[in-house]
């Protein structure tokens, strides 16, 4: 069973400023940091550290982009199917202001190159029961959809940013969707966590669903069957990531063939480790490294 991770590969160049800069004005940084990025590499940096061993990437990057690509591989990922295009890497443009305020701007760059051609061959070595894991951070989400459920793939969507290349897309062949609060009301227009979920089972019966509600934990719909999972009770430093550490989690869970409740207990708290932690790639925990109990608090309904 492979998990194919095909998504966005980032660079987030993160200048430290005294204010956001404003309309016609110049202004220096004060320093500049530069960090690995795009959910689908931390998606899959996640999954590789929850312990899958047969994590693939797919996407791209420009030269520039190397060194996420050796990233990946020091991870333990799979990198062949990564391309390497004479464009730019896709890349975020921080500012974080001495209030703590931040704005950021996105060049999707090499993440929106992909061609049905290039898609199709990446999923022609796939096949039932594999995972095929989305963000919507790239172009093509369509067609890895329709080819993906053409070929029997189960596929896990996070319909992270939203919009309506979302809604353009099949959804209905979405196996499992992950989501937190926000892309939850923008997919069912619906604004309280129950709502939201029998939304989801309304529109997608066949599908299942994990809302992910932040520091008050995350519940499961599918099946029939209802889970809620409280959150690791942690000093949060940096959310960041959380998310994505939290559906790496839960997806190389089920990958190992773990219950629902248990995938959901280890998610938690992997994602409960990352909040602790600065950064998005950096702060994704090992699952060596998980200290207490990682299964039991789920509750069935
Ligand atoms: P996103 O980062 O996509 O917005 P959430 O904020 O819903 O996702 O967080 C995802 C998961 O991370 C939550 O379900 C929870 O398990 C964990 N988490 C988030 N914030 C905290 C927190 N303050 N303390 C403990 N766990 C947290």
């Amino acid at each position: 069973m492979k998990i194919l991770s095909f998504g966005s590969l980032n660079i987030d160049y993160t200048y430290q400023v005294e204010h956001i800069v404003r309309p016609g004005e110049t202004i220096s940084s004060q320093g500049l940091e530069i960090y690995p990025g795009g959910k689908g590499l931390n998606q899959s940096v996640a999954m590789a550290r929850a312990g899958a061993k047969e994590v693939y990437h797919a996407g791209a990057v420009g030269e520039d982009g190397r060194w996420l690509v050796d990233l990946c591989r020091e991870n333990g990922i799979h990198t062949e199917y990564i391309l390497e295009l004479p464009v730019r890497t896709g890349n975020a443009v921080i500012q974080v202001a001495e209030s703590g305020e931040n704005c950021i701007l996105l060049f999707a760059g090499a993440n929106r190159r992909n061609t049905p051609a290039y898609i199709r061959k990446v999923l022609s070595d796939f096949g039932p029961g594999d995972f095929l894991v989305l963000q919507n951070e790239i172009n093509g989400l369509d067609v890895l959809m329709e080819e993906a459920s053409r070929r029997g793939l189960f596929i896990i969507l996070n319909p992270s940013p939203f919009n309506g290349a979302v809604t353009a897309c099949p959804l209905e062949k979405t196996g499992l969707f992950l989501l937190n609060e926000i892309e939850g009301k923008e997919l069912t227009g619906k604004t309280e966590p129950e709502e939201i979920l029998a939304e989801i089972e309304r529109k997608y019966p066949d599908s299942q669903a994990v809302l992910t509600l932040g520091s008050r934990g995350a519940v499961y719909a599918g099946k029939g069957e209802r889970f809620r999972q409280a959150a690791f009770p942690v000093r949060a430093v940096d959310t960041t990531g959380a998310g994505d550490t939290f559906a790496g989690y839960f997806i190389t869970a089920l990958a190992e063939g773990q219950p629902v409740p248990s995938a959901l207990a280890f998610a938690a708290r992997g994602a409960a480790e990352a909040v602790t932690r600065k950064g998005a790639v950096p702060s994704i925990p090992y699952r060596e490294a998980l200290t207490g109990e990682n299964v039991g608090n789920a509750s069935a309904e």
